[in-house]
């Protein structure tokens, strides 16, 4: 039985053993999404285990509910009535704030309002109280549950927390949440930009797939078709149930929480964020970067990975009209200049250039040596890699005008960001991680330069 014959809870703790020749696993306790997912959790508790070894025991363990101003009034009030009528003793905090970042300060907030007897902490809300609750839980050895009140991204089954800590993103190994629920109904009383901002985190995933396929063939990196296909299967569904999704339907809610959910069960196969993020990623941490570093909240991350998507497929595109010159394009590459790549990321990161700078140092990713061995492998591979591309542009289509039915955003303009500003993005948002994807791929081509301008005079010209 493969795959795609499973159901989520049937791909969670137990190993298989793939086609691709490893063992995949995913650990995470329990997963209810769907209609009424909701009541399940009283059943869930009474058999959830405790880092003690016990079961825990209403008469004796106390839970923790975590809520914020927004989260409490829509979703919270229910699960402490429902907590309540099963008799459990719980307190809660609702962090006093409309917006917040997953950053130290949360976390250290929180652990403030840790008790004697706290055996479980239920916390209410979407991906800022999820990172935050995921540090301070597994920091303290307590077990937590997050009942989510949307479906905006994909870090509800995943095991990492990413924290603002000296006004940089950093990513924390932690746990995973010991339950994930997704009731629809309580989902369908979000707003819809953030169902929009599920779609573009889920719609980028077309680009992510593709990308870990073409570096497959290009670096000989390791690829896990089951996984791959495991991945794009959920996404269809997910795009193909927009209407469904713009008219708030049950079905509709449940598959994006499901494919969100099944995202994170991805990535714990294979270990790393291979299967779930690439290029798009790397465009949305920089716009998440900048939006840090100005003291604002910035869009969703769904958000920009959804209008990060639009503009890679623009980029593709684009790229299938050119003529490529394999051999200037190896010319391009010797001229690497390495003093002025620094300047210009000093330049254009600012406050995290020194991160950036010591990733380069690790991964040369620009450097002639590793550059020319990839174009020889695109120039040997150019067909196989060109249908890879036109698959994936056909696909990624439709993006924008799906996010557009979901409140999401498709071009760069409304950011409040210069022209320069975004052709730095793009760029330079390809060394912001090590991982080869679409921006590496044109820069390699020596045409990354070519592509960003015609972005920008595309959408801000
Ligand atoms: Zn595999
Ligand atoms: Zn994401």
């Amino acid at each position: 039985m493969g795959f795609l014959d499973k159901t989520i809870n049937e791909l969670i703790n137990t190993e298989y053993e793939c086609s691709c020749g490893r063992k995949h696993i995913a650990h995470i306790d329990n997963i209810a999404i769907g209609k009424n997912a909701l009541q399940k959790l009283p059943g869930l508790i009474d058999r959830q285990k405790l880092a003690d070894g016990r079961v825990f025991d209403k008469a004796r363990d106390q839970i923790l509910m975590v809520t914020d101003v927004n989260t409490r009034k829509v979703c919270g009030e229910r699960v402490l009535a429902l907590l309540k009528e099963y008799g459990y003793q719980v307190q809660e905090y609702c962090f006093p704030y409309e917006k917040m970042h997953a950053a130290d300060e949360g976390v250290e907030e929180l652990r403030e309002h840790f008790f004697e007897g706290l055996s479980l902490i239920i916390t209410v809300g979407s991906g800022t109280l999820n990172d935050t609750t995921r540090y301070a839980a597994f920091h303290a050895g307590i077990p937590y549950y997050i009942v989510a009140t949307a479906p905006s991204m994909d870090g509800y089954a995943s095991n990492v927390s990413p924290l603002i800590h000296n006004n940089l993103k950093t990513t924390y190994v932690c746990c995973n949440a010991a339950a994930v629920i997704g009731d629809a109904e309580l989902l369908a009383t979000c707003p819809t930009k953030m169902i929009g901002a599920g779609l573009g985190d889920i719609i980028g995933k077309y680009l992510a797939i593709n990308d870990w396929k073409m570096s497959g063939v290009i670096n000989d990196e390791y690829f896990c078709e089951e996984v791959g296909d495991l991945v794009l299967y959920s996404v269809q569904k997910c795009v193909d149930n927009v209407p469904g999704l713009v008219n708030r339907e049950p079905e509709a809610l449940t598959y994006l929480m499901e494919s969100l959910v099944l995202i994170g069960i991805a990535m714990s196969y294979i270990g790393v964020s291979r299967p779930a993020s690439s290029s798009e990623h790397h465009i949305a941490h920089f716009l998440e970067m900048k939006a840090i570093f100005n003291g604002e909240y910035g869009e969703m991350h769904g958000t920009n990975v959804g209008m990060a998507t639009c503009l890679i497929h623009d980029m593709y595109q684009k790229l299938l009209q050119m003529d490529i010159d394999f051999d200037e394009a190896r010319e391009k590459a010797k001229q690497f200049d390495y003093d002025r790549w620094e300047a210009e990321i000093r330049r254009s990161f600012g406050l995290a250039a020194d991160e950036v700078i010591a990733l380069y140092q690790k991964v040369g990713q620009d450097n002639p040596e590793n550059v020319i061995p990839r174009i020889d492998a695109m120039e040997k591979n150019w067909n196989v890699l060109r249908g890879m591309m036109e698959n994936v542009v056909e696909k990624t289509n439709k993006a924008a005008g799906l996010l557009t039915q979901l409140n999401g955003l498709t071009s760069p303009e409304g950011y409040g960001l210069t022209k320069g500003e975004i052709k730095d993005i793009l760029t330079y948002a390809k060394d912001v991680r090590n991982r080869y994807g679409a921006l590496q791929i044109f820069y390699d081509l020596g045409v990354l330069e070519e592509l960003s301008d015609y972005i920008v005079e595309k959408y801000m010209g």
